[in-house]
């Protein structure tokens, strides 16, 4: 049996994930191998760029998740159901819509590069020797051409910030002694970009957003506003800021009627999960302020979030009843609520987490893993050739017997997460131990789908 409502199910229960693979992080290898792991995970819905290359590889990786969950003998999976596909629209500046840079050539020869050290995502390399004139112009016709990482290993003659992999966390730009890196802001063309990603199959579009920018808001959703029916959900991402209640109130008087629910994203401490334990508080707070107001939608936490919101949300009954209810006997308001679908009120506690630079984070030893797994090739020309795709069923295939001998191929390709199979199924284990904070209770409760 196929439970067609299970992602919302997730967020009505109130133990929704979201892996956020980033608003401008382009680095499709990365984004392909999270995808994967996280949906055999269990994640609901996976958030990426609105670039038609970024959607086609997520809907690959979860072609993919899908056959391995139903050929997985073993019972690695914990995928319910194929997650669904979440782009994301800016109406204005914002740090998620935006790239660092600088220029190589002008770093001081002696400095000890801390933005190389510091940056989450490896997107600052330099290369062995001294970067050049010649080097700085290949490395930019690389950049402008989008292929620098996005299908091959980094070349080993460029230096910079690789556009693919930088998603505008800014951790560099006050470490640097010269204060020569700066950032790029775009702003998404949704005139455009509404048309090609909704076709391409997206399921949820959110739109970012902050305080003072409703008429930005106003306009976007006026280009968009035709496309919104084929959606299955509509998200709003919201730093804190003064006047938020009224501004989330302005901004539901202009979306609403909504053909699907509505998601409201808190974005706590943008993209600083990963720095410590304490990052997840302001996410906490801000979802803490919004469901007091009693605004129509679900509540979603992000910016910030950890292995420690989960917790926290316990310790302070911000989880849905069930957490405090374990026995299942819900008193009769709390089983109305939630039972009420779509819920005309805002359920009074948190629909869901997303995690973003704290989930990546996760997995990046096992993801440097498979980077440097057999490359033979560093030439230029060979690397950014299309990449090579297995057909799934010989994919799966392989991955039920994992013991038969591969094929010995000459390839410029880094894996893919599939083809190492005992480090994807560490993947997904790993990836596991976050989803599963949020569904321990329900998943022993629902009956595994067939997929
Ligand atoms: S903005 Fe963040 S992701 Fe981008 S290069 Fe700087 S540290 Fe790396
Ligand atoms: S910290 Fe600044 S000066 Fe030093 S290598 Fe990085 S960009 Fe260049």
């Amino acid at each position: 049996m196929t439970d067609l409502y299970y992602p919302l199910r997730s967020l009505r229960e109130g133990d929704w994930f979201k892996l956020i693979c980033g608003a401008s992080f382009q680095h499709l290898p990365a984004i392909r191998s999270l995808v994967l792991a996280y949906a055999l995970a269990g994640a609901d819905c996976v958030d990426i760029a609105a670039d038609p290359a970024v959607i086609a590889t997520a809907r690959e990786a979860l072609r993919l998740a899908s056959e391995l969950a139903a050929s997985d003998d073993l019972a690695r999976s914990h995928m319910q159901a194929l997650p669904w596909l979440m782009v994301s629209l800016n109406d204005g500046e914002d740090p998620h819509f935006r790239k660092a840079e600088f220029d190589p050539i002008a770093c001081p020869p002696d400095c000890p590069r801390p933005c190389e050290m510091i940056c989450p995502a490896q997107a600052i390399v330099f290369a062995p020797s001294p970067p050049t004139a010649d080097s700085a112009t290949a490395f930019r016709v690389m950049q402008r051409n989008q292929v620098s990482a996005s299908c091959s290993p980094v070349d080993e003659r460029v230096s910079g910030v690789l556009g693919d992999r930088c998603y505008g966390c800014g951790r560099c730009l006050p470490v640097c002694p010269v204060q020569q890196i700066s950032t790029r802001s775009y702003l998404s063309t949704p005139a455009v970009i509404a048309p090609l990603v909704l076709q391409a199959g997206v399921d949820a579009l959110e739109i970012h957003t902050q305080v003072g920018h409703l008429e930005d808001f106003r306009r976007l959703w006026q280009t968009i506003a035709p496309w919104v029916c084929n959606l299955k959900l509509v998200a709003i991402s919201c730093p804190d800021g003064d006047g938020l209640l009224d501004y989330l109130w302005a901004l539901y008087d202009i979306i609403s009627p909504l053909p699907c629910p509505l998601l409201w994203q808190m974005d706590g401490r943008p993209m600083s999960g990963d720095i410590g334990v304490g990052a997840t508080r302001a996410a906490v707070k801000l979802g803490q302020k919004v469901l007091a107001t009693g605004l129509p939608g679900y509540v979603q936490l992000a910016g910030g979030t950890n292995h420690h919101t989960v917790p926290k949300l316990k310790a302070l009954g911000l989880l849905h009843p069930h957490w405090r209810n374990p026995a299942g006997t819900l008193d009769s308001a709390e089983t109305r609520q939630s039972d009420t679908f779509p819920p005309s009120r805002m359920p009074a506690y948190i629909a869901g987490v997303a995690y973003g630079s704290y989930a990546r984070t996760l997995l990046t030893p096992l993801l440097n893993q498979l980077d440097t797994s057999v490359m033979e090739s560093s030439d230029l020309e060979q690397s950014v050739s299309a990449p090579r795709l297995l057909p799934l069923t010989q994919v799966t295939a392989s991955l039920r017997s994992p013991t038969e001998p591969k094929q010995a191929t000459r390839r410029s390709q880094p894996l893919r997460l599939e083809e190492r199979p005992e480090l994807l199924w560490q993947a997904v284990t790993l990836a596991h131990t976050l989803v599963s904070q949020l569904k321990a209770f329900n998943v022993s409760q629902r009956t595994r789908l067939n997929l």
